[in-house]
């Protein structure tokens, strides 16, 4: 491992841009953390910390120059994998016929992103089998995957809906990264300790002012991220639970949740593992031109299950239990992994607060396969 001086991390970003990489990282905007491009460190939230609770967000400043005081915001690296809105192709017409013009292969910029938490790390690597590791692939996606440099900080100090231990995702990142940071910000000095995870990180580390960690530097490193993982108030127990939700399908929590849930889909926009998505056609008057572009829709929404003889999922009971069941159920039968990495967006998120690992908990407490048993 290596030490980097926070006074040497411009030197970080010019490396990644001699690379041709857009270095997209975390922007303090609007009272939250957002991604956005990064041209110099002074772009980086300086002493922002989160606070995070189910339904609630702020931003509060601390005068201790950390760069990465706070952990994930509502946005995630989807947002450039698997843009929001994206043109799959247009039509002209051409006499008696069109002409199609694929867009969703336009190679998108070389990106770097910077300040991935371990979590996010998970999420991407849920994307991937996704969108490349099936039949068919995501092309854009897989383009754009494949230059992606992943610069990681590790998390040492996790938020109030983080729950990335139960999740085996956090809060250090142990693989799929170039270089992965630890801050250390404390008795004045501000510096941090780096692993390298790839040749790339190697090469672009050569181009960094960095010396080698002192034992006793990477021990303090070490035990941030013990202290943090400990830290960590909130948990899902993982044990058992796609069983148990299917043996739980007709459970009365369902009923109680959708009392409470207003079907807004906030949980599946911010959540970095929902890929469900629709396509809009778009004509110009004149009927020469036509566009067809995906965008994000999500598994809340009433039009999303509307298919020819009607809808099959009408109440927001149904919807709820086929979100919250895909992302600890089906997902393992699907991808052979859970499709939550405990970040706790969704948590955070939600207008009215519910929490994925309270409806689990509660469902195993009052399980009506025990109960009948
Ligand atoms: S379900 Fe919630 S906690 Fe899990 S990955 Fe999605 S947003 Fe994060
Ligand atoms: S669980 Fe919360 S965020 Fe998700 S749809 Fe319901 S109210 Fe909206």
């Amino acid at each position: 491992m290596v030490i980097i001086g926070f006074t040497h991390f411009d030197e970080l970003l010019s490396a990644l841009r001699k690379r041709d990489y857009t270095v997209i990282g975390p922007v303090a905007r609007d009272g939250a953390i957002a991604l956005d491009v990064i041209l110099s460190a002074s772009d980086l939230p300086k002493g922002c910390h989160d606070e995070q609770q189910p339904g609630s967000y702020f931003l509060r400043h601390e005068e201790d120059e950390a760069i990465f005081g706070y952990v994930v915001g509502p946005q995630s690296w989807k947002k450039y994998l698997y843009p929001p809105r994206l043109k799959l192709f247009s039509a002209k017409r051409e006499g008696k016929g069109f002409e199609i013009v694929s867009d969703s292969a336009t190679p998108s910029p070389k990106y770097a992103f910077l300040g991935v938490r371990p979590c996010e790390i998970g999420a991407i690597k849920i994307n991937d089998s996704v969108f490349d590791g099936g039949q068919y692939s995501d092309a854009r996606y897989v383009s754009t995957r494949k230059d992606a440099c992943v610069i990681a900080v590790n998390c040492t100090r996790p938020a109030g809906n983080c729950f990335c231990v139960s999740m085996n995702t956090g809060p250090r990142a142990t693989h799929a990264f170039d270089l992965a940071l630890t801050e250390i910000c404390e008795n004045g000095t501000h510096h941090f300790v780096v692993d390298v995870g790839s040749e790339l990180g190697q090469s672009i580390l050569e181009d960094v002012t960095h010396r080698q960690a002192e034992k006793n530097e990477i021990e303090r490193a070490l035990d941030l991220l013990s202290t943090s993982a400990a830290g960590m108030c909130k948990s899902l127990e993982t044990e058992g639970l796609p069983q148990l939700l299917n043996d739980n399908y007709e459970h009365p929590e369902w009923d109680d949740v959708a009392k409470r849930c207003l079907a807004c889909a906030n949980c599946t926009m911010v959540c970095p593992t929902c890929f469900c998505s629709t396509v809009d056609d778009i004509t110009d008057l004149t009927g020469d031109h036509a566009e067809r572009w995906r965008r994000w829709d999500s598994c809340f929404t009433s039009d999303f299950t509307k298919i020819a003889g009607g809808n099959i999922r009408m109440s927001t009971r149904t919807r709820y239990r086929q979100w919250m069941m895909h992302k600890l159920a089906h997902w393992h039968d699907q991808f052979g992994t859970s499709g939550c990495v405990g970040c706790g967006r969704c948590i955070t998120w939600c207008p009215v607060g519910i929490d994925i690992t309270h409806e689990a908990q509660h469902i195993r407490e009052t399980s009506i396969s025990t109960i009948n048993s």
